[in-house]
């Protein structure tokens, strides 16, 4: 088949190719990014579908808006104004998941030829995307206070990138948090230098101890000039249910327009079925307990993570214990590569994604990323042990 050039941009993704090993029973899996089901609202969504089917049938069975469902959109909005981020039900667009609006944010922006800063190591499936596109995809470097601004401000100067594409709060797969001072440095950046900033937040609520410093949307009301060149990805996927598929984009009128259009190409529209459910569920008011459970089970869970790494591994492995979010993210003491760590690990029957993949440029191949969320206190420990014993 003479398929479309920009496929020669992409492919598949590694870790997809690891995730046909995972099914060999008995294996201890840290490689997956799902939340536990476990800890789905089943209850909460139930009344919700059961609600939205008595009450509207017509409305979300039918056909709705590219823009999406109106009580979407209003509760939503409430959501985002409770994270100290005002704005109007008009000032976004419900996408399917996330994916969809990073998705249209690179239809929307990118050129092929143009530059694009991600962190590195960032998200595979948006440096995938955006090189679908044609976008040279730029790392920028971080740490555990996320991305390094001074070296940002020094690429974006040096490419001038269409835009910027940013995790704060628990970054996938570093698990980093931006901090406060830095928040502030990248919206003054992003106003100087007039460039797009694209903060992608499913994680930030999946805190263990004090809530993220502001969102970089909330903080921009304090920097002049910033909210002109900040778009912001939401989603409830990783705090309500992932297959509902209802995420959002709140941005700039212009870029909600053109990405609007493009959405009409795309599905038409996200299922009124599901975000009528997943407003519903907001409605309710659940949210608060379910994600109380959420944190607590997770933050759990890190913990033993870490003493577990600490003590089997010790000093082989270095790594920052996270803050909140689904990952840890480690690296190899001496360069040893995470790749042959990761083969000899499947034999012993645990698993995890080896880092090299999440780097746009220059991998570091003794990284790799290890997820706290599905595994209980019980195999995690089991795992580690394992791990150990690949090593
Ligand atoms: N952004 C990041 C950083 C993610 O880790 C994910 C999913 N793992 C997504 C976006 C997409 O999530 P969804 O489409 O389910 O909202």
């Amino acid at each position: 088949m003479p398929f479309a050039d920009r496929l020669q941009n992409v492919e598949t993704s590694a870790i997809r190719e690891l995730f046909k090993l995972l099914g060999k029973p008995g294996i201890i899996s840290f490689a997956g990014g799902f939340p536990d089901p476990s800890l789905f609202d089943v209850e909460g969504i139930r009344l919700a579908s059961e609600a939205v089917l008595r009450d509207a049938p017509g409305p979300v069975l039918q056909y709705g808006a590219t823009e999406g469902y109106g009580p979407a959109r209003e509760q939503i909005a409430r959501f985002m104004a409770a994270k100290g981020m005002p704005v109007a039900p008009e000032g976004l667009i419900v996408t399917t998941g996330s994916q969809q609006a990073l998705d249209l944010i690179g239809k929307t922006m990118v050129s092929p030829g143009d530059k694009v800063i991600v962190e590195a190591p960032t998200f595979l499936a948006t440096i995938q995307c955006f090189r679908l596109y044609g976008a040279e995809v730029i790392g920028a470097p971080i740490d555990a206070d996320g991305v390094q601004v001074e070296a940002l401000e020094c690429l974006i100067e040096e490419h001038r990138p269409k835009l910027v594409y940013l995790v704060p709060s628990f970054g996938n797969p570093s698990g980093a948090m931006l901090s406060l001072e830095r928040r502030r440095r990248v919206l003054e950046i992003a106003a100087r230098t007039r460039t797009l900033v694209v903060e992608d937040d499913p994680y930030g609520e999946l805190y263990f101890g004090a809530a993220p410093p502001p969102t970089l949307l909330a903080l921009s009301a304090e920097v002049p000039g910033s909210r002109d060149w900040l778009a912001y990805c939401g989603s409830f996927s990783k705090i309500l249910s992932p297959g509902l598929r209802v995420g959002w984009l709140a941005a700039p009128a212009a870029l909600l327009a053109n990405a609007t259009m493009c959405k009409q190409f795309a599905d038409a529209h996200t299922s009124n079925l599901t975000q009528a459910i997943a407003a519903q569920y907001l409605a309710l008011d659940r949210m608060g307990a379910a994600l109380d459970r959420v944190r607590q089970v997770y933050a759990a869970r890190a913990r033993v993570m870490a003493e577990q790494l600490r003590a089997v591994l010790g000093d082989a492995v270095a790594f920052d214990a996270p803050q909140g979010g689904m990952f840890f993210w480690a690296r190899l003491a001496g360069g040893r590569d995470a790749g042959a760590f990761a083969q000899r690990a499947i034999e012993k029957l645990v698993a995890f994604v080896p880092g090299a993949p999440f780097y746009a440029q220059q991998p570091d191949h003794s990284t790799l990323r290890l997820s706290f969320a599905t595994a209980d206190a019980a195999k995690i420990e089991e795992g580690i042990a394992r791990l150990g014993q690949a090593l």
